[in-house]
């Protein structure tokens, strides 16, 4: 076993690399940069780049890269060198404040959604220093933001960056109001749980569908599925767990605080919990993290799977968002604490996310929208496609005893300024836990439940914090012109809680009953993403972002326009993948199969046996039939396939996928599967579900 203390972060620039490797005065000036978010001086950048440089060489690095989050949802990255010609034919190892400040990588190639013509298109990268720097096979990775020249945001961290500023902001305005003068910061913090499948890299080749797609699109189900429950923190097989082993180590090194993992539900399916940090850490480990388990695994001879639903019928794959507000005086605001006097602070934060979850749960939506996590939601596996919170009975009660202004329960004090004296400790119980629920409190934070697994948490923590500051702000305003701040906080409570009642829901979500109940109480339910994703462009949406600057109107535009060419683009790719299939494995496999059968039957025929009912005979004519109908239905998708651009708009275009495309795709996969079941083992071109998942 490694000592794990020492490889700890052993590949970060972190806090105590710096203070150990820069001047006094210029790891202070640093440290006051990043705390108060100023802007990085170049004589301050040449000697934090130098030590940077020199650090870096003595753990093998020769090279360096600005390591940024475009829109594709995955890093990039662009290495230079650090030799420098010298011109005596001699080279330095040089890195200068400039190149550790700024990079400018060729930016026509990522997509921006029309944001930047080709004739200016470059963009430039702009160093983060509230994330570490660190080695990644031999490069230097500085975390950098990436924007065009003219200003507009083309990645997921900038924006990010800025609603973790606003929320901060909001928050420490509404704490100020109520006499807690102390707190000058407030972070948002994410702890993500990641979910992956493993399996076989050689029985993954044979599979032109997870090769293409991450995901099946055809497979018979196998006769044992996860009914039996048997996988669940099951024993972890050897392989994985050497697996898991050097993912914890290599995480490890990069000061990634990689804690749990254990089987999840399904077959072959497993999980990763870090410790939580700041979103934008939290968001920048978890990219690495999904990296990092993708090239561990194909060292063990295994790939790791990151799509939400690899396999039909076996639960897919999520990652649980638990996101907070911490103070810089060390307090958690989602901390219902046992003193009267921090229960308004935590009822006002309480009664600021049912507003923001409510007003918006059409962004929060769409912040979980992809072609892949349309599989989940609603499926019985993950949460629905309806945003609802649980709070937990316990706390339920006092919200409605806020509500009706009685009190929380029989022969208790009388109702203080918000309805109650001390709040009683919520869930210390985890059998209290809604595992059903989208938005769960669960005891000190809360668990957005609804994001894909392949998905950056940026894009939903940027809506998090925007709408968390949104009705922070508000209620700020109000508390800033208060004279009574007491009256004004019951007010406040009162009052919200109130208006936003509908939101709550401790019941099972998965129930028919609940969307016939969330029918009733005007509750959103955008089904698919091509359902969802317009709302990003609502009034109301661009209102809130623009008047936040968060994004501006034209990059909400292009971010839209964007994820909805991205849909259609995925599923594109999955039906030509599924046409390939059909035409060149199973259609052979199944005449080949056909010949088989038909040759037997010859031979029995001509010793006078009568075949007219032979078993040869009957199995043959059903194994026709279906080659038939798969044959029938590649062309209807192919045909289907010609006609997904004829529309000019890109919402047109998404509606034509759900509606025309994806049920094509889904009528040619039940062709395939029964041929699947019909087929002699020997002739099936591709691994099965039993094959990859046992
Ligand atoms: P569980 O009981 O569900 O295992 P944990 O307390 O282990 O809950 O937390 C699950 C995830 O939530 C972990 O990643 C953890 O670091 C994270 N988490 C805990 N506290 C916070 C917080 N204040 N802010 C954000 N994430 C948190
Ligand atoms: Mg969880």
């Amino acid at each position: 076993m490694t000592n794990v203390p020492e490889t700890f972060g052993s590949l970060v620039f972190n806090d105590s690399v710096m203070k150990e490797r820069l001047p006094k005065d210029i790891y202070k000036s640093l440290q006051k940069t990043i705390k108060e978010g100023l802007k990085l001086d170049i004589t301050l950048a040449n000697v934090v780049a130098n030590a940077m440089k020199d650090w870096a060489i003595e753990k093998g690095a020769t090279h360096y890269t600005h390591w940024f989050q475009p829109m594709t949802g995955v890093t990039a990255e662009k290495h230079d060198s650090f030799i420098s010609p010298q011109s005596d034919g001699s080279i330095l190892m040089e890195f200068s404040g400039k190149e550790l400040i700024q990079g400018e990588p060729d930016a026509s190639s990522f997509p921006s959604g029309g944001l930047r013509a080709t004739f200016e298109a470059r963009g430039y990268t702009a160093w983060d220093p509230t994330s570490y720097a660190f080695i990644k096979e031999n490069s230097l990775c500085i975390p950098t933001a990436f924007c065009s020249y003219g200003g507009e945001v083309l990645d997921k961290k900038t924006p990010l960056l800025r609603s973790m500023e606003l929320v901060s902001k909001e928050a420490v305005r509404v704490l100020h109001a109520i006499g807690d003068k102390e707190v000058t910061r407030v972070a948002s913090t994410v702890g993500p749980e990641q979910e992956y499948f493993l399996v076989d890299k050689e029985l993954f080749k044979k599979r032109k569908d997870l090769v293409y797609t991450g995901r099946t699109l055809f497979g018979a189900k196998p006769p044992k599925g996860q009914e039996l429950e048997d996988h669940y923190f099951g024993a972890i097989k050897p392989r994985v767990m050497a697996y898991m082993e050097e993912l914890n180590e290599e995480l490890w090194k990069l000061g990634i605080y990689a804690k749990t993992e254990h089987n999840e539900v399904a077959p072959s399916q497993h999980e990763l919990a870090p410790i939580f940090s700041t979103t934008n850490l939290a968001t920048d480990h978890n990219q690495l993290t999904m990296e990092i388990m993708k090239k561990v695994a194909d060292r063990h001879g295994l790939v790791c799977l990151l799509h939400e639903k690899p396999f039909a019928g076996v639960n897919g794959s999520g990652k649980h968002n638990n996101w907070s507000l911490g103070t810089n005086t060390g307090k958690n605001l989602f901390d219902p604490s046992k003193k009267p006097s921090e229960n308004k602070q935590f009822l006002l934060f309480l009664a600021a996310v049912i507003k923001a979850v409510d007003d918006h749960q059409d962004l929060l939506r769409v912040s979980v929208a992809s072609a892949g996590n349309d599989h989940r939601l609603g499926a019985n596996e993950a949460p629905p496609a309806i945003i609802s919170i649980f709070l937990g009975s316990e706390l339920e009660e006092v919200v409605k005893a806020i509500v009706s202004g009685t009190s929380r329960k029989d022969g208790e004090a009388a109702l203080m300024i918000t309805g109650v004296d001390t709040l009683p400790d919520f869930m210390k119980d985890t059998t209290d836990r809604n595992r059903t629920s989208p938005f769960a409190f669960t005891g000190n934070k809360f668990e957005f439940r609804s994001l894909g697994s392949s998905f950056s948490i940026s894009g939903p923590n940027i809506v998090l914090n925007t709408i968390m500051a949104d009705a922070l702000s508000e209620i700020a305003d109000k508390l800033e012109a208060a004279s009574d701040i007491d009256a004004e906080i019951a007010k406040i409570v009162k009052e919200t809680l109130t208006a936003h009642m509908r939101i709550l829901f401790n019941g099972n979500n998965y129930s028919e009953e609940w969307v016939i109940e969330a029918e009733k109480r005007g509750l959103l339910n955008l089904k698919t993403t091509a359902d969802a994703l317009p709302y990003f462009i609502k009034d109301k949406n661009i209102k809130l972002f623009t008047k936040h600057k968060i994004f501006s109107e034209s990059e909400i535009r292009s971010r839209c326009e964007l994820l909805l060419e991205g849909y259609c683009k995925q599923i594109n790719i999955e039906a030509l993948t599924m046409v390939e299939m059909s035409h060149k494995e199973i259609y052979p496999a199944a005449a080949a199969y056909t010949k088989v059968l038909a040759d037997s039957a010859s031979s029995k025929a001509a010793l006078g046996i009568d075949v007219s009912s032979d078993s040869d005979v009957v199995l043959l004519k059903k194994i026709s039939t279906l080659q038939n109908s798969l044959s029938q239905k590649t062309a209807t998708l192919e045909d289907v396939l010609l006609h997904l651009y004829d529309s000019e708009g890109a919402e047109e275009q998404a509606d034509y996928v759900r509606d025309t495309v994806l049920p094509a795709m889904q009528e040619l996969r039940v062709s395939g599967d029964e041929l699947e079941t019909l087929v002699g083992r020997a002739y099936w071109p591709y691994p099965t579900y039993g094959d990859l998942l046992f």
